[in-house]
């Protein structure tokens, strides 16, 4: 059985040879589940392949194939009986992808994600896409980390080229006395020094890409990052003028493109105090900052993720709700410094109007772990950031 890589029909032919309609899912995290949850309200089943035993995804999944991401006989399993195959988190192996991509459709394709994987790859993408971005350097040794000729990125970001997330494998540099130093502290691996921006803002603009290249996305979401974490998405953005979200978007759609994407793509962008904006990063997923759609637009992030999987059509979403979406992090199990965990008043937040709560059904919080996200919806964007801050108000949320 040979993919059907550039067309959209993997639905009639693999359907008709594997039998009952599976999709399949590398990764059993969060969005993971939520991807399932979207499969299964189009009429799919699905099977996830994640090696931890009670994750979000496996648990709420027809089918968990619990074993590594490279486990070469249930990647065989999954392309025998899957339709096609995503993946929910962007470190799965790319050789996981290639393999399946021998024997079923995979979404996003193998050679994207990779560049998605890493900081320095992934700023040549954006070079290549006439897309700005910070001003940066890899440093991949102790001679580079040590070079005078850093001096015009600093004070700078240092990142690990790939494996970070969530402001993890990151540490500011102020000088560069301090550099090789933060190098050897986040373990002398390949590493991006990124000149530290003076934001205004954050936003973060969702793609979906068919594989006849048809491109459509979710409108332009306005982000609060606190410690590097995502906190607070506000859809429809309000700081963000109708050209720089254009803007955002038409750099999403053109980089879709050069990477020959297929899939539901995200782009982060920062929005600095001289007006300007470029480009953060990509994640080939569906992406926290989307979340909000669930509830507040007819499409999904997630059900775009089943279309371009399973080539049905795309259509554009439309925002039917104004949103607030508060990320909910496992601090909000804990009382001050106690290390006892309780459960927090949903009650107090389900009693708001337009609120809606999402649990990713972790058994363990744990301080900046995601343990959930509540979105609220209303009619305009002033009412949703009314209640959204009464909401965080009673979880005992900073105001935003
Ligand atoms: P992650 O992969 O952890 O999301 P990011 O590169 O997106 O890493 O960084 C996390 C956050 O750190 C960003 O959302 C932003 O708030 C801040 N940040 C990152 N890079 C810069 C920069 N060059 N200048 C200023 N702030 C930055
Ligand atoms: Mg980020």
């Amino acid at each position: 059985m040979s993919a059907a890589p550039n067309s959209n029909r993997p639905a009639a032919d693999h359907m008709a040879a594997v039998g009952a309609p599976t999709l399949g899912v590398l990764g059993g995290g969060q969005l993971g589940r939520m991807f399932v949850h979207a499969a299964q309200v189009h009429g799919f089943r699905v099977s996830v392949l994640e090696p931890d035993a009670a994750s979000p995804a496996g648990g709420a999944a027809e089918r968990h194939l619990r074993a590594a991401y490279g486990d070469e006989a249930a990647l065989a399993e999954l392309a025998r009986h899957c339709l096609a195959v995503t993946t929910e988190f962007e470190n799965v192996p790319a050789a996981a992808l290639r393999r399946l991509a021998a024997d079923c459709p995979v979404a996003p394709p193998a050679a994207a994600v990779e560049v998605c994987q890493h900081r320095a790859l992934e700023k040549q993408c954006f070079a290549a896409a006439g897309v700005p971005c910070a001003p940066h350097a890899l440093i991949a040794s102790a001679a580079e980390a040590a070079s005078a000729a850093l001096a015009p990125l600093l004070p700078g970001i240092l990142k690990t080229a790939s494996l970070g997330y969530d402001g993890k494998g990151q540490l500011g540099v102020a000088t560069l006395q301090d550099l090789p130093a933060a190098w050897a502290a986040l373990g002398g691996v390949p590493c991006v020094l990124e000149r530290r921006l003076p934001l205004a803002r954050e936003l973060s603009v969702i793609v979906a890409r068919g594989r006849d290249g048809q491109t459509v996305h979710l409108p332009p979401q306005q982000n609060l990052h606190r410690d590097g974490i995502l906190a607070v998405t506000q859809v429809p953005a309000p700081d963000i003028a109708a050209a720089t979200a254009a803007r955002a978007v038409a750099w999403a759609e053109g980089l879709a493109a050069t990477l020959s994407y297929v899939g539901v793509l995200c782009v982060e962008f920062f929005l600095l105090q001289d007006g300007s904006l470029v480009a953060n990063e990509m994640a080939p997923r569906p992406h926290n900052s989307g979340h909000y759609s669930i509830d507040a637009c007819d499409v999904s992030q997630f059900d775009l993720q089943v279309r371009t999987l399973a080539g049905l059509p795309l259509v554009a979403p439309r925002q039917h709700s104004a949103a607030v979406m508060l990320n909910l992090l496992g601090d909000l199990w804990f009382d001050g410094e106690s290390h006892t965990p309780r459960t927090p008043d949903w009650a107090a937040v389900l009693a708001l109007a337009g609120a809606r709560l999402h649990l990713y059904g972790k058994a363990e919080p744990r301080r900046g772990r995601k343990m959930g996200h509540l979105t609220v919806t209303a009619a305009d964007a002033a009412s949703a950031r009314a209640v959204a801050l009464q909401a965080a108000a009673r979880l005992g949320l900073p105001a935003f």
